[in-house]
């Protein structure tokens, strides 16, 4: 009897440690997870009970410990988010394979939050029972790689598209021959501005050349700067040579109207280069506009010019015509 007992004791002992043993294993992970800010999930596949660790709780906004259902929380993501979570899912458990994909979520509070998840189904003799995974709080990261995207792609200054957006759609869009032309326009007696009034002011109207240009070239496919005072404007396949011209003319009129800024008026302007796309090599079409823009400066300024064949050099032009923008 009282080696039985003992035994019993020993057997005790044994699970107690065991216990201990366990207690502390969870604390150590449910410690690393929050340090990780990485939240462990599980959903009983039967009845879809849920079990969350505290991070989470925390990323939904919800409160540690309370019960949520799979449906409260998944009105929690938004709609695109939502439809993409229970497709992947479904797919998952059909397959008995596992997802991981970034979801869009308005927490409890009314937070927007970006969160990556990992999703793995387990098994029991062959059938799905549960999904587990993890879940990640990525908002700070997603915001950082989306301003660096968009630093690679816009002028911080006016917010329109930058040099090099520009040329990749010139070169693209100019492939699949969907622009008509290519204007590039150049401030015109801008350096005064800089030199009289200081770079503050010239930013400034920097920026009202870039509403302006929005303004008069609705139409445009692209309104970029592409820099210092140089701004391009793409028109889509649809313009007709009228329409180019119009708009041309509409920025040279929008330019010419004085920049009032701070109690005073700049009188600037703009001159306007064009070329024309049809059967043009979208390599070739940025010179052809800058030489048709060098013309309308030569001209005096404030107007545009169309570029319209390679200059004669010598002999006669392959083109019959001779000159390179009139
Ligand atoms: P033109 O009529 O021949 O075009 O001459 P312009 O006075 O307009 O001068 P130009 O186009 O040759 O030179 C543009 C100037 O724009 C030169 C440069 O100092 C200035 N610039 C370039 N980038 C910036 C900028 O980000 N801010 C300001 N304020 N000025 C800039
Ligand atoms: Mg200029």
């Amino acid at each position: 009897m009282a080696v039985l007992r003992r035994r019993v004791d020993e057997l005790l002992a044994v699970v107690a440690l065991q216990e201990r043993e366990l207690a502390h294993s969870r604390k150590i992970f449910a410690r690393s997870s929050e340090a990780a800010q990485i939240g462990v999930w599980e959903c009983e596949l039967a009845d879809n009970s849920l079990r969350w660790t505290d991070v989470v709780y925390d990323i939904f906004d919800l409160p540690r410990g309370s019960m949520p259902t799979r449906e409260t929380t998944l009105a929690l993501y938004t709609p695109q988010s939502r439809a993409e979570m229970e497709r992947r899912r479904s797919q998952a458990i059909a397959d008995r394979t596992g997802f991981s994909f970034d979801a869009e979520i308005v927490t409890a509070r009314g937070v927007q939050k970006f969160m990556r998840i990992t999703a793995q189904v387990e098994c029991e003799n062959g059938v799905a029972v549960r999904i587990f995974g993890m879940k990640q709080d990525i908002t700070a990261e997603k915001r950082a790689v989306d301003r660096l995207r968009h630093l690679a792609a816009f002028d911080e200054m006016t917010g329109l598209p930058n040099r090099s957006q520009f040329q990749e759609r010139l070169v693209n869009q100019g492939a699949a021959d969907a622009i008509s032309a290519l204007l590039l326009i150049d401030l015109d007696g801008f350096k005064q501005v800089n030199d009289g009034h200081g770079h503050m002011v010239g930013d400034a109207c920097l920026r009202e050349t870039a509403a302006r240009l929005l303004a008069t070239c609705a139409s445009a496919d692209l309104v970029a700067r592409i820099g210092g005072d140089e701004f391009a404007v793409l028109m889509g396949a649809g313009a007709n040579l009228e329409d180019i011209a119009e708009c041309a003319r509409a920025i040279t009129v929008a330019m010419a109207n004085p920049f009032e800024l701070a109690g005073n008026s700049h009188a600037l302007g703009a001159s306007v280069g064009i070329a024309l796309a049809k059967g043009i090599d979208p390599a070739d079409l940025f010179a052809n506009a800058d030489t048709a823009l060098y013309a309308a400066k030569s001209a005096g300024r404030g107007t545009f010019r169309i570029f319209k064949g390679p200059p004669k050099v010598e002999g006669p032009s392959i083109t019959g015509r001779n000159s390179a923008a009139a």
